[in-house]
């Protein structure tokens, strides 16, 4: 079938590639031993700790976002290490399940699927790991960010603060794939030890590059770890990244991409990043209130700036609603993942994204709503609407100063 327009790619991750990124890509790949080359290298190294905001070290990984999962693991642990991990989602899932296939004894705390991992019980788990163990202490936290399968964002801060008050020497590792550059994240602040990610959500790049940024106490441990490793091992490829290179072919021209990318982040402002996905998170929310539907995510400051999951309502087939939407409207709308599938579909709001995408979204999902003959209310896209236009009007209107 012929579809004019753009295809709207509303799923949380791949996103939209701006332009400007596609255009800097289309370049001639050049010798990855060779001066320009080091110049790329060390203007993206050092463009990525200011988006980790830390002053750590940061690898790239020619990889998908489970290979910095994997790189996080073997780099800081040994074969049998106790390992927290948390049934929040089926990101959350399946970085336990890698783990556990590594040779990490993973206890997987049990979850709702609408909360984010609740500080408390950590607090209270470590407490009790402190007080029983036998030799057999907890060694690493696995912590997903933003859950992408649910639209739950995970209260860092907090946990980071239990972690503390138990005074417990766990290292913290932090799932960050679809929260960098949208959601704000602070490496070095929180003491996050890796802090992994992607290139295809908040990035706005392709798939295909991850990142592990590397705190002092991750970098000691590695020392020690004993899980084989090799072509993920940090040593080698935090030695060839002092002079801007890496140790094996990296993926060039994702890495012109990157460079635009962060440059853009950089103009931009991490700060008004931020509040830009929160207000456009904000927005599809009030559309999917005033259609009657229901959103996953339980509470309020747990809600996600980059996806909005929304429940079906009970005998609605959310993947056949998709199929509809895909097929009429030109747009891909974010699958249930897992044990959520054909139960819930995802908006996903991030990355190279403005006010007029998410009404164009908003209005593909009530056109599709109707068309698959959903029970809903209309007016969905006007409260986001309303919700957008109170706000914009003075704060950010070229030519008016003061307020
Ligand atoms: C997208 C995503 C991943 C992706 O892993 P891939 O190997 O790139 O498919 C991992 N974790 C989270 C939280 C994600 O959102």
């Amino acid at each position: 079938m012929t579809r004019r327009g753009r295809h709207f790619l509303q799923i949380p991750g791949p996103t939209n590639t701006p332009d400007r990124i596609l255009r800097a890509m289309a370049a001639p790949t050049i010798d990855h031993r060779g001066p320009e080359f080091a110049e790329l290298g060390h203007e993206v190294l050092a463009g990525l700790k200011t988006v980790f905001q830390t002053a750590s070290p940061v690898v790239v990984y020619p990889a998908s976002g489970s290979g910095a999962q994997e790189a996080s693991l073997v780099n800081t642990l040994s074969p049998g290490d106790a390992v927290l991990a948390f049934d929040i989602g089926e990101f959350s899932k399946n970085w336990a399940e890698l783990a556990r296939r590594l040779g990490l004894d993973v206890e997987l705390m049990p979850g709702t699927w609408r909360r984010g991992v609740d500080p408390d019980e950590v607090a209270e788990r470590l407490a009790r790991d402190l007080r029983d163990h036998r030799g057999h202490l907890i060694k690493a936290l696995l912590v997903v960010h933003n859950e992408t399968s649910t639209g739950v964002t995970s209260r860092l801060p907090e946990i980071r603060r239990a972690v503390d008050l138990a005074r417990h020497p766990a290292l913290l590792l932090v799932d960050a794939v679809s929260s960098l550059g949208s959601i704000d994240l602070r490496h070095d602040e929180w003491r996050l030890d890796v802090t992994l990610a992607g290139s295809q959500k908040g990035l706005m790049l392709p798939p295909g590059l991850s990142f592990n940024a590397i705190s002092a106490k991750a970098l000691a441990a590695s020392k020690e770890a004993r899980l084989p490793r090799a072509y993920w091992a940090w040593d080698a490829m935090l030695a060839a990244n002092v002079n801007g290179f890496f140790p094996t072919t990296p993926s060039t021209n994702l890495l012109f991409g990157l460079r635009e990318a962060l440059r853009m982040l950089v103009e931009e402002g991490l700060p008004a990043v931020f509040t830009r996905h929160r207000r456009l998170a904000e927005a599809a929310r009030a559309a999917v209130r005033a259609w009657g539907l229901e959103i996953l995510c339980e509470r309020d400051d747990e809600l996600s700036a980059v996806v909005t999951t929304v429940v079906m309502p009970g005998g609605h087939d959310a993947d056949r609603f998709r199929a509809i939407v895909l097929d009429r409207f030109n747009m891909a709308l974010g699958a249930g993942l897992g044990r959520l599938k054909g139960r819930t579909f995802r908006i996903g709001h991030l990355g190279d994204f403005n006010e007029l995408m998410l009404i164009g979204t908003l209005g593909g999902v009530e056109l599709g709503l109707a068309a698959a003959g959903v029970p809903f209310t209309r007016g969905g896209v006007d409260a986001a609407l309303a919700l957008l236009s109170v706000r914009e009007a003075v704060e950010s209107a070229p030519g008016v100063s003061g307020r």
